[in-house]
């Protein structure tokens, strides 16, 4: 047995900080584990030939949860996880305290997740090839939150949970919302242009299940968005790029965008785009599945994120400092709306490369020099220093063509970590 370093052995510390609520519910899990009331169950590789290798004997709240990863695929899985009966009654009595720490829907959580996509999740469908109009369901919906962007932006859309309170809340608010499970509701047999799973699939104890129930409810012609977190997306600041903190017990499935594609592929889907981030745009698709190992990738990743894990910032900042040797006082511009973007400010001064950044106005820090994007092609510095965590291909995106044309030097921090 080889855990990815000593942090991961299962010696019940927390690696996050908690409030008492998750604590006092942290212990009720713990207990019930101990006492044999949640019983756990092996699971099978989704490349139907396991070979399970453990790296962590923990996840990030302290909980005594294993993690693997299949020598003969690459898939990280949480395994044993719940049997089927204990997963219900978790999902119904603890995971809510534990995992989102609070439970009644509010305000902000509704306008953050559509702020969300509509910046984000909308454009990227739209800019790889999906549809941009007709109807759209959100399963796990929530609050409604995306379903209230895809409204605004023109689909007819509505969407389904599971969770009674979120449901009437987004309903509330005149949304087209329905209490409801995936396979119940295709029992309407009604057909959508576009499925949306946004932080949903990686929970899902049965894939094949699951995903054969989305076809249902797919337009032959239809596509399907699927958000999860990323295992790739640590070099770009997620779970501050520490894989402790993103493994949790909740989870199933630990994806990287290749790992993603391949179980997709297997179930029926071809990928139209994905990133690492990840989001990923799908169609139907049956024509055999192709296949590739990539284990040795990811254990290579894994280990070299274990050397800089809980430190980013400063390795960020060490990685910055480097690359503004060799500009002169006001040759640079940053952009990026992160915490790390706070940290970056401390490089600002009279002699510095840094001019200033591009700000978007959510988050404007105070006493800075800032130029709004609009202002980039009257301000054009001779680097742009992307700090955003996207990926690359989605932060070029956010600017257009003439804006990087003219031998601005792009220079994605994150990336410098891969
Ligand atoms: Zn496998």
């Amino acid at each position: 047995m080889a855990l990815l370093s000593d942090r991961y052995k299962n010696d019940g510390i927390a690696t996050i900080d908690l409030s008492d609520i998750q604590r006092k519910y942290i212990d009720i899990f713990r207990k019930k584990c101990k006492t044999g009331e949640y019983k756990f169950r092996k699971c099978e590789c989704e490349c139907g030939n396991g070979d399970f290798e453990v790296i962590a004997e923990k996840d990030r709240y302290g909980l005594p949860v294993t993690t693997v990863i299949c020598r003969n695929c690459g898939l990280i899985m949480t395994n044993p996880c719940l049997d089927d009966a204990s997963n219900s009654a978790f999902y119904d009595n603890e995971y809510h305290y534990i995992y989102r720490a609070e439970e009644n829907p509010s305000e902000e959580k509704f306008f953050g997740r559509k702020s969300d996509a509509v910046n984000f999740i909308i454009p990227f469908i739209q800019n790889h090839g999906g549809p941009k109009c007709g109807t759209v369901l959100e399963i796990g919906c929530a609050d409604g939150g995306n379903v209230a962007a895809f409204a605004e932006c023109g689909y007819t859309a509505s969407g389904i949970d599971l969770s009674h309170k979120y449901v009437e809340y987004g309903k509330g608010k005149g949304l087209d919302l329905y209490c409801n499970d995936s396979s119940s509701f295709a029992e309407n047999n009604r057909k959508y242009d576009l499925i949306v799973i946004n932080h949903v699939l990686e929970h899902f104890t049965d894939l094949e299940k699951e995903l054969s129930t989305i076809k249902s409810l797919m337009a032959p012609e239809g596509y399907l968005f699927v958000g999860v977190p990323g295992v790739k997306d640590l070099t770009f600041g997620a779970y501050n790029g520490d894989f402790l903190r993103m493994l949790q017990n909740a989870h199933i499935f630990n994806f990287t965008k290749n790992s993603l594609c391949t179980v997709m592929n297997r179930y029926g889907f071809s990928c139209n785009f994905c990133t690492e981030r990840i989001r990923g745009l799908f169609k139907i698709d049956s024509s055999s599945p192709s296949f590739k190992n990539e284990y040795e990738d990811t254990m290579r990743y894994l280990k070299k994120v274990e050397v800089a894990a809980g430190d980013i910032l400063a390795l960020i900042i060490a990685r910055a400092t480097d690359k503004l040797a060799s500009y002169n006082p006001g040759e640079v511009i940053l952009y990026g709306t992160t915490a790390e973007l706070s940290a970056l400010t401390q490089l600002i001064s009279d002699l510095s490369p840094i001019r200033g950044f591009f700000y978007s106005e959510k988050k404007k820090p105070e006493d800075i020099i800032t130029y709004i994007k609009s202002l980039i092609p009257s301000q054009l510095p001779k680097c742009l220093m992307l700090i955003d965590n996207g990926n690359d291909s989605e932060l070029k995106e956010q600017f257009t063509r003439e804006d990087l044309a003219g031998g601005i030097e792009v220079f994605s921090i994150y990336s410098e970590l891969t």
